[in-house]
C-alpha cells in the first residue's frame, strides 16, 4: 500500500541526531515523518553526563523527551524498520509494507556495538562494562580496570586510560600478542598484560572480575571493551553511496549530505558517536533543508 502524501523530509532513527533534526524541521512547519524501530544505542546509555545542561540523564529519557518535543511540533512518528530507499524524482522510503515519498531524507540510524563472547555482559553493560572512552572513560577514574580487545588500537586505548583515568590497568588481548615495541612502554606505565581468553564477568550487584577459560580470575571493577561497532545501514545498500578512505563510514559534505543529492547522514554513520554531536549535526542538516526547501 502506498502512503499518499509527499513529505518534505523523512528522518530515519529517533536518536539524538534524528530527533534534533525533527524538532527543527517541525518548527519550520515542514511536513516531517520520523521512522524508528526502537532500542537504539542512546536507550542503552544508563546515564549520560556530558550533555550540556544535563548533569546525569538516562539515555531513555533523552529519547522520550525528544519524541514528546518533536510531536509537539507536529512531527509524525511511526514505529517500523526501514528496509530500502530508492530515488527517482523523489525519494521513496520502504518500511513495514509501506512506501513513503519524500523530498529529502535524513539518515540517523546509528550503530550497534560488537561485543565479545563473554557471559554476563548485559548484566553489567553501561554500569561497569563500557565500550566508549568518550562516553564512560571518566567513570573508570581511580578504579581497577581491564581493557579488552584484539587490535593495536586496544593497546593504545590501555595507555590512554592509564594516562587519563586510572593507574590500575590490565590489558587483555584475545588472540593478538602485544607487539614488542610496546612492551617497555606498557611496563613503564605499570600496565599488566593478561593472557588467556575471558569467559564470564563475575559479581552479584557489583563487577568483581573476569573469569578466564582456564578458571583463573582477573580481578577488576570496570571493563573497557574495544571491538568497535557496525553501522545500522543495510537499507542504504541500493543507493551505492560513497564511503570514506577506510570504506567504513559514509563520505559526506560539510553539511552532511551524502553522495546522493538530498540524502543526509548524521551520527556514527558519517562521523562521531556522541549524543550531543549527533544532535548538533541533526540541527545543522535541518537548517540546510530549510534553505533548500525555500529554494524549491
Ligand atoms: C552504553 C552507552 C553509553 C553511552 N554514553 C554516552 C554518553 O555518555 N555521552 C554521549 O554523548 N553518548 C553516549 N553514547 C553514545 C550515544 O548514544 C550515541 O552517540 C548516539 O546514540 C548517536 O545518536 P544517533 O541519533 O546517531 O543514534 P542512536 O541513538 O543509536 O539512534 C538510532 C535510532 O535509529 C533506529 N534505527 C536503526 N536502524 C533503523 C532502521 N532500519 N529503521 C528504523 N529505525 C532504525 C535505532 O533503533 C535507534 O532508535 C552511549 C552509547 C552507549 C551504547
Amino acid at each position: 500500500m502506498a502512503a499518499e502524501k509527499l513529505y518534505d523530509s523523512i528522518i530515519i532513527g529517533a536518536g539524538p541526531g534524528g530527533l534534533q533534526a525533527a524538532i527543527y524541521l517541525g518548527r519550520y512547519n515542514r511536513r516531517v515523518l520520523l521512522i524508528d524501530r526502537g532500542g537504539g544505542r542512546t536507550s542503552h546509555a544508563l546515564h549520560i553526563e556530558n550533555f550540556l545542561t544535563q548533569k546525569k540523564i538516562p539515555g531513555r529519557e533523552i529519547i522520550s523527551l525528544g519524541i514528546e518535543q518533536a510531536r509537539s511540533f507536529h512531527v509524525e512518528i511511526v514505529k517500523g524498520t526501514v528496509t530500502n530507499i530508492v530515488k527517482d524524482q523523489h525519494f521513496e522510503v520502504s518500511a513495514e509494507e509501506e512506501k513513503y515519498p519524500s523530498r529529502f531524507v535524513i539518515v540517523s540510524s546509528g550503530a550497534t556495538e560488537n561485543l565479545p563472547p563473554i557471559e554476563n555482559i548485559h548484566k553489567f553493560f553501561g554500569d561497569s562494562f563500557f565500550t566508549c572512552i568518550d562516553c564512560d572513560g571518566y567513570r573508570t577514574t581511580g578504579k581497577k580496570l581491564v581493557v579488552v580487545g584484539n587490535s593495536l588500537h586496544t593497546v593504545h586505548l590501555a595507555l590512554a586510560m592509564r594516562e587519563m583515568y586510572t593507574e590500575d590497568v590490565t590489558l587483555m588481548l584475545y588472540t593478538m600478542t602485544v607487539p614488542t615495541v610496546y612492551l617497555e612502554e606498557l611496563e613503564e606505565n605499570g600496565i599488566r598484560i593478561a593472557g588467556g581468553r575471558p569467559k564470564r564477568l563475575v559479581g552479584d550487584s557489583r563487577l568483581e572480575g573476569i573469569e578466564m577459560e582456564d578458571g583463573g580470575i582477573v580481578a577488576c571493577e570496570v571493563v573497557m571493551s574495544n571491538f568497535g561497532y557496525k553501522l545500522n545501514d543495510s537499507f542504504l545498500n541500493t543507493l551505492h553511496l560513497k564511503k570514506d578512505s577506510d570504506n567504513f563510514k559514509y563520505a559526506t559534505s560539510r553539511s552532511f549530505e551524502s553522495s546522493c543529492d538530498g540524502l543526509y547522514i548524521v551520527g556514527p554513520l558519517s562521523g562521531n558517536d556522541q549524543a550531543i554531536i549527533a544532535a548538533g549535526e541533526g540541527a545543522l542538516v535541518a537548517i540546510e533543508l530549510k534553505k533548500r526547501l525555500l529554494e524549491q
